[in-house]
């Protein structure tokens, strides 16, 4: 137990003297798990912590070396409080407004829902004390990550807040906390802030929504096809071939749709522009939100294609195959058959693995290198090449490989089960589509055009240009 409690009127001084360095001492209201952490944490960074509670003699155990007091007295003692309090007890704040006048109060309280109330909790609170300066901060760390320390969770604080001093106390506090501070103007920002932790992976909803829908659809598509078309015109019931076969036919299908999806909207930028003649006009919201979530349709992109390599390092060892291998052995000796080696055969699947393979680990390369640590660390043309070049080069060998699954079999009609074409083949139109419209891209004149457009050239209309003759 760490209370250590001042004897009344005893003064405490924020900051220490030059002839007796004292650590500077903050106020913390509220004793609970947030409170806590923070204290703990401000002790270890060399800093004085007093807390204010409405029950400084029976709170409960708290961090060793920090004082607890009412908040009247917790106030006086310290230039900078945080409220570590909910938002729905604020109320009793508003008594305290003449010892917290010209203090700066660190709001960092959070709810539960968005929109629950008509204004910010901290404009709220600034409302309740004029006098203060209310910065809005540290509310998107969670309280194990204020105890744990930045290296082991989010860096960022992200503070907000009308008085520059204010602000810039709270950042001081923070930078020597180890965090990384993001200033986000003004307090009518807290709003965004106090939103930030009811948001769950906000940019990863589009692409994983996409990837379940493809999912879904490429599914149902294999079973139609293989299953219940083998159960409906053939008698036979394969439908074991669900776990393995027919996901093995899905992972890779929407990986190489979701991998040109990546870049798709590139090609769709590029050609808008050279349609517009310039760049300043702005891209339609959709594609504009397309290609922000490029990233995460990748990183999809790439665990359903981990998916297909795993499923496919397993066919060896599977019952079925092995059985299957072993059936068409021993009929061959039965009938005293051997089979031709055939060096067709042996250039095709070879070619196929082998493309599987560059592709998969281009694959991977472009997965790392979206990583911040590794992006960080690459300039824009590095991350640029391998992202672009590198990146068309991953969906043009993984589409390769798609085309040499395919091989001849597209001439049989018995593959057009139900009239239908295999799923395979559904797969390769937007891969293709991409590339094809990508090598329009890469025409020397269309290029010429594209660049000088992306260096600020701009076609004028020509009913602009004779209107503005007109005029003058
Ligand atoms: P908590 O564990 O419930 O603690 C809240 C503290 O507020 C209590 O310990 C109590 O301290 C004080 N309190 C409770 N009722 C009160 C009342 N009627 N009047 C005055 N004071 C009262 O909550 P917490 O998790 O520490 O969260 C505190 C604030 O930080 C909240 O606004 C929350 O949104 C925000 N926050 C929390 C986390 C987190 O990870 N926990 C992360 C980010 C932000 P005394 O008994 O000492 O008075």
């Amino acid at each position: 137990m760490s209370k250590e409690m001042e004897p009344e009127g005893m003064s405490l001084c924020p900051l220490g003297t030059a002839a007796n360095p004292e650590p500077e001492l903050l106020c913390i209201f509220g004793t609970g798990d947030l409170g806590r952490s923070l204290g703990k944490r401000l002790l270890q960074t060399g800093y004085r912590v007093v807390y204010g509670s409405r029950r400084p003699h029976s709170c409960g155990p708290l961090p060793l070396g920090t004082q607890v007091m009412s908040h009247a007295e917790a106030a006086k003692s310290a230039s900078l409080v945080f409220t570590c309090i909910h938002r729905e007890h604020y109320d009793f704040l508003e008594t305290l407004a003449p010892h917290l006048k010209g203090k700066v109060l660190v709001d960092v309280s959070n709810n539960l829902k968005k929109n629950l109330y008509p204004e910010a909790n901290a404009e709220y609170l600034q409302r309740l004390i004029p006098g203060a300066h209310v910065v809005k901060a540290f509310n998107t760390l969670s309280a194990w990550a204020l105890q744990n320390g930045p290296l082991d969770a989010s860096r960022q604080v992200y503070l907000c807040g009308n008085s520059a001093e204010a602000k810039q106390s709270v950042a001081e506090v923070a930078t020597k906390l180890g965090f990384t501070v993001l200033d986000r103007g003004s307090l009518s920002a807290a709003r965004e802030l106090e939103d930030f932790p009811l948001q769950l992976f906000p940019e990863w909803r589009l692409p994983l929504r996409l990837a379940i829908g493809l999912t879904a659809f490429v599914f149902f598509y294999v079973l139609i096809r293989d299953v219940i078309y083998a159960y409906v015109e053939q008698g036979k019931d394969i439908s074991f071939r669900i776990m393995v076969s027919l996901a093995n036919k899905v992972f890779p299908i929407v990986s190489l749709i979701m991998l040109s999806l990546c870049y798709l909207p590139g090609v769709i930028a590029a050609f808008l522009q050279l349609y517009r003649g310039t760049k300043y006009k702005c891209f339609p919201d959709w594609l504009d939100r397309w290609m922000l979530c490029r990233k995460q349709l990748g990183l999809l992109a790439l665990c359903f294609a981990s998916l297909h390599v795993l499923y496919t390092l397993i066919i060896p060892i599977r019952y079925y195959v092995r059985f299957r291998i072993a059936a068409h052995t021993i009929s061959q000796i039965k009938q005293n058959k051997t089979s031709e080696f055939d060096t067709t055969v042996a250039w095709y699947t070879d070619s196929y693995y082998a493309m599987g393979i560059l592709g998969f680990g281009l694959y991977i390369l472009l997965g790392i290198t979206s990583l911040p640590s590794v992006s960080n660390a690459l300039s824009w043309r590095e991350f640029s090449f391998i992202q672009s070049k590198l990146g068309y080069l991953t969906l043009f060998f993984c589409t390769f490989h798609t085309y040499l699954y395919g091989w001849n079999r597209f001439l049989k009609p018995s593959t057009y089960k139900w009239y239908t074409p295999p799923a395979y083949m559904l797969g390769l139109v937007l891969p293709s589509l991409v590339m094809a419209l990508k090598l329009l891209l890469l025409l020397p004149c269309v290029d010429r055009s594209l660049t000088r457009i992306r260096q600020g050239w701009e076609r004028t209309d020509p009913e602009d240009e004779s209107q503005k003759s007109l005029l003058t």
